[in-house]
């Protein structure tokens, strides 16, 4: 068990108090309190036994059983998120359908329910219902009922933290969210949450993701985001915006298949966080929720990426630096830096939308997305890696950001190579880096020394490599070429021998964070 707790490094989250007036603590201590109401929810919604295998925990004073309460607590029930849900306590197994279903229940049996009552179907594939039996019948329950205590608690805070905020429209936010919980229709305050203007606090509070519902991913999971916005990160990336046509001039493409139209699709918010409860706190630490999910309110607004900035330097610190210092040449350890990490990732997130988008494919309209089938996020995550390389080095020629940016952000990524391939190759994510190493280290553009097990760059090839490799994927996707794609993943995106080797070094390290919030320790009640 302590293994276990021990692939979690503790971090502290923190705040800046002084970025907020007076008013703006209250309205913060508030949305605080409102989010340990959702911890309540979500521990509910993951089992039904979940309340009463915690109270039976804290009760027991031994060390084995501090452990096993410390697990429950990141874990948000007895099943160990990180090894397939396996119980870590008791032998019962996690019911595919958390609590959103009778614990018992097949999908045949809820398929059949519907078959045989059509009229159903609206309520009982909503996110926001709970299914139970009622003698031989199932039925929904809205959420507005089901969890109606709680949210009652909710709604008082929210609509108390409204009272103390001026930023009207954050003050809409609270209201109209506050209202939702009551009528179980979220659809006006999604509208709220995307019209957010010049607010310090930015917040999200709900029901939202469907992943817990391993049944059939239709109910919602409650979660919140406590967080204040980094005016100084978001007035540079707005000055970023402005260089977007630049950018999407110079990438290695035939100019016929460069796109103008995109835009940027989902503006992005950089935040600290000051509190996350429920599912975005559950095990694995999220750096970035892309929100809402309703298509009806993205059709009309689009949607928002929030980007976590001291989440991404928590695990900067625990995760990332740690694996650095073993696998990276030490001559090249001074240039992995949070600065180069964070920078890259923002213009990871730009680079999705650079590049081509909608396509045509034999004569008719088609997308990149549509045409290279079960290989996009793979190649699409490995283009917004490259990319973010490419265009980060553009900028710096462009004296937009300081050369020493350049050595920096090509060691700092070799770094985070081995963080994202010890997810899995299988993984998007790891499957692009995976790509990114193999063909760099074939260009000679990475170094690997047997000897000494250390990686390093070759400044000398790093940008011509680096700009071959953006051709080649920028042209599959150009071409919607899944043949190609299906060829360069299998070529590329692979466990060699080095990276193989490199991964062993680090099965000791902790695979992630697990926060402790200031705002927490502030205001819980001795
Ligand atoms: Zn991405």
């Amino acid at each position: 068990m302590q293994d276990k707790i021990n692939q979690f490094a503790v971090i502290p989250i923190s705040y800046d108090d002084s970025l907020l007036d007076n008013r703006e603590k209250i309205v913060m201590e508030k949305l605080y309190r409102a989010s340990k109401v959702i911890d309540e929810i979500f521990l509910n919604q993951v089992f039904d036994r979940n309340q009463e295998i915690r109270d039976s925990l804290r009760q027991l004073k031994d060390d084995h059983s501090k452990l096993h309460y410390d697990y429950f607590t990141i874990m948000f029930g007895p099943f160990d998120r990180l090894d397939q849900n396996k119980p870590f306590i008791g032998q019962i197994t996690k019911p595919l359908g958390a609590n959103f279903y009778p614990s018992d229940i097949s999908k045949e049996e809820f398929e059949n329910w519907l078959v045989q009552n059509p009229g159903d179907k609206q309520r009982f594939t909503s996110e926001f219902t709970v299914i139970r039996r009622e003698g031989e019948k199932l039925i929904a329950i809205p959420y507005s009922e089901f969890y109606r205590n709680q949210l009652d608690l909710i709604t008082r805070w929210l609509l108390d933290a409204a009272e103390y905020t001026d930023n009207p429209s954050l003050k809409k936010y609270l209201q109209t969210r506050a209202a939702a919980f009551s009528t179980n229709d979220y659809y006006e305050s999604d509208l709220a949450w995307m019209d957010l203007r010049d607010n310090k606090i930015e917040l999200v509070i709900g029901p939202y993701e469907v992943y817990e519902d391993e049944l059939f991913n239709y109910k919602a999971s409650f979660e919140s985001f406590v967080t204040i916005k980094d005016s100084q990160e978001s007035a540079q990336l707005e000055h970023l915006a402005a260089f977007l046509p630049d950018i999407e001039k110079n990438l290695p493409l035939a100019d016929t298949d460069k796109s103008y139209s995109r835009g940027q699709e989902s503006p992005i918010v950089v935040v600290q966080l000051v509190f996350s409860a429920g599912d975005a706190k559950a095990g694995v630490q999220t750096l970035a929720f892309n929100l809402p999910n309703d298509e009806r309110v993205r059709q009309l607004k689009g949607s928002k990426k929030v980007m976590l900035k001291n989440m991404h330097e928590a695990k900067f610190k625990a995760l990332l630096y740690p694996i650095a210092r073993i696998v990276m040449d030490p001559s090249q350890l001074p240039a992995v830096t949070f600065d180069a990490f964070f920078k890259h990732t923002l213009m990871h997130e730009i680079s999705h939308g650079v590049g081509p988008g909608f396509i045509e494919r034999n004569g008719h309209k088609s997308e990149v997305k549509k045409e290279l089938k079960e290989t996009y996020s793979r190649i699409e995550e490995c283009k917004a890696d490259v990319l973010g390389m490419y265009n980060l080095s553009y900028l710096i020629d462009k004296g937009v950001y300081p050369s020493a940016l350049s050595e920096q952000m090509y060691s700092t990524f070799l770094a985070g190579v081995f963080r994202s391939v010890r997810f899995g190759i299988n993984e998007a994510h790891g499957a692009g880096t995976a790509i990114i190493y193999n063909y760099l280290l074939e260009k000679g553009a990475y170094v690997y020394d047997p000897q000494t097990l250390k990686v390093k760059v070759n400044f000398n090839r790093i940008g011509q490599a680096i700009h071959d490799l953006a051709a080649e994927l920028l042209t599959i996707e150009a071409r919607g070429d899944y043949q190609g794609a299906c060829d360069f993943i299998q070529q590329y995106a692979v466990r060699s021998a080095s990276l193989e080797k490199l991964c062993a070094e680090l099965t000791h390290l902790p695979v992630d964070i697990r926060p402790v919030f200031e705002i927490e320790k502030k205001y819980t009640e001795k």
